[in-house]
């Protein structure tokens, strides 16, 4: 990197040429362009820049003009290769949508903030001039940093320097900024655990100080954060170095019916640690990342299986999780329970029988996902052997149905029900093979029994 003198001059930011040139989207470069000759200045900036001195590919691109709303759209109406949509435009951000990619990007006026309601939403927004106010608003140093035309770097706040020093801090004073908007508590948690960054001692401190106000965020919003958290490779160091912070919204998930939850995690920690060194074994699937967290939870507290499928359900839906989701998360997060509980008071791997029951539990479609779980635990577990404990799980894998006991005789439908349940328990214990003509003779004997 070459660097121009550092500037005294908040208008003036320090300018630092890169020496690999970063890769733009043509998309993003054509917008740009746009933009610039009708006269505007535009600038990409935010977290995609961010991520491209971090060598990651950015997640989307970001766009800062001095065009307000208004011209924005007026300067790509007509045109063939983009349309215009008003998706914030009172906060100054419309959404370009290319129309051969369909492809929406987000190019926001620039921006001074001032008062904020409820600490989330800013109450008016006032647009600015100039980039050097847009970059006061944003939340972060690392998030303030912007390419010129040139694709010469940006820096009007210390973003640079964070960067090298991996650490994240808040742009003025943290307290207030974190006031102003409490979301930036979960972000900056949650760009520790992605990034792997420290955070600046002063926004640590604020962290802590202003923690209580994320009450006041939305379930969609904290889950949103939570979910980009969980995917991060220092998940589990983050929700042990923040359980303080963490506590407040998840005792308050628990809030309607758990008055004990409180008094029992009070002075203890919110997660098993030891629970949460599964997080990082886990691959990036959100469901899985979600019952390694609900199991840490359970295992910081000393209760039943049953109370422990309660919490996980409120959890989730205090967090407004969808129900697919939801569903899918608490039959895994009860089969592994189970799993772990059961593998606990044998102290060795369990016996066939035992895990095949537990597989029973879980949905044919999930067991994949399971399999990972119980491995994460145990990798002693091959997934092969575990597949092969799971090619019978429910009577309609038997090769035997109905239709072959009725022709034995048996006419009574819950008879016929009995006998395939208990010919499926013998498949289970391996006393019996699943072949069509060992069932229907064991069926002969069941129905003996009748
Ligand atoms: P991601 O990788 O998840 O996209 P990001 O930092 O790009 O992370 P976005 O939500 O895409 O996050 O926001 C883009 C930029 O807008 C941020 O980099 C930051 O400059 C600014 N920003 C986003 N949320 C806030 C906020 N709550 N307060 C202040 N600035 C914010
Ligand atoms: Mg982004």
């Amino acid at each position: 990197m070459t660097k121009n003198p550092p500037s005294n001059n908040p208008h003036n930011p320090r300018l630092i040429k890169l020496k690999h040139t970063p890769q733009i989207p043509r998309t993003i470069e054509k917008i740009l362009h746009i933009l610039r000759l009708h006269g505007f200045s535009a600038f990409v900036i935010g977290g995609c820049v961010r991520d491209c001195l971090l060598h990651k590919r950015p997640k989307d691109w970001d766009i800062a003009t001095n065009a307000t709303p208004k011209q924005i759209c007026k300067v790509f109406a007509n045109r063939r290769d983009f349309f215009s949509l008003e998706i914030g435009a009172q906060f100054g951000c419309i959404g370009l949508v290319e129309k051969k990619s369909k492809k929406m990007i987000e190019v926001t006026t620039f921006r001074v903030e001032r008062e904020y309601q409820k600490f989330r939403k800013p109450q008016d927004v006032i647009f600015g001039t100039r980039l050097s106010e847009d970059v006061q608003r944003r939340d972060f140093r690392i998030n303030a940093l912007a390419f010129d035309e040139n694709l010469r770097v940006m820096d009007y706040v210390g973003g640079l320097q964070d960067l090298k020093k991996r650490q994240i801090a808040c742009i003025g004073e943290p307290k207030e900024r974190l006031s102003e908007d409490s979301l930036r508590i979960l972000r900056a948690l949650r760009f520790c655990a992605c990034l792997g960054f420290t955070i600046h001692t002063h926004t640590r401190d604020a962290l802590f100080a202003c923690a209580s106000l994320m009450l006041h965020l939305s379930s969609e919003r904290i889950k949103s954060e939570l979910d980009k958290l969980l995917l991060g490779e220092n998940s589990h160091k983050v929700l042990v170095e923040f359980d303080g912070i963490f506590k407040i919204i998840f005792l308050d998930f628990c809030k309607l019916t758990q008055n004990y939850l409180s008094s029992q995690l009070k002075d203890s920690p919110l997660f098993n640690p030891r629970a949460l060194a599964l997080l990082p074994r886990l691959p990036k699937k959100l469901e899985l990342r979600w019952v390694a967290l609900l199991y840490a939870f359970t295992m910081a507290q000393n209760i039943s299986q049953k109370q422990a499928h309660e919490n996980a359900k409120q959890i989730l839906s205090a967090l407004k999780s969808p129900k697919k989701f939801s569903e899918e998360v608490l039959s895994l997060f009860s089969a592994f329970l189970h799993f772990c509980t059961l593998q606990t008071s044998h102290s060795k791997v369990l016996s066939d029988i035992k895990l095949k029951r537990i597989f029973c539990t879980v949905k044919r479609e999930s067991l994949e996902s399971f399999f990972t779980l119980v491995r994460a635990k145990e990798p002693k577990l091959k997934r092969e052997s575990l597949r092969a404990l799971s090619a019978v799980l429910n009577v309609k894998e038997l090769k035997i149905n109905g239709n072959d006991i009725k022709s034995l005789d048996v006419s009574d439908g819950a008879h016929i029900g009995r006998i395939l349940c208990q010919l499926l328990e013998s498949v289970l214990k391996n006393e019996v093979p699943n072949t069509h003509n060992a069932l229907l003779q064991r069926a002969k004997i069941l129905k003996e029994t009748l």
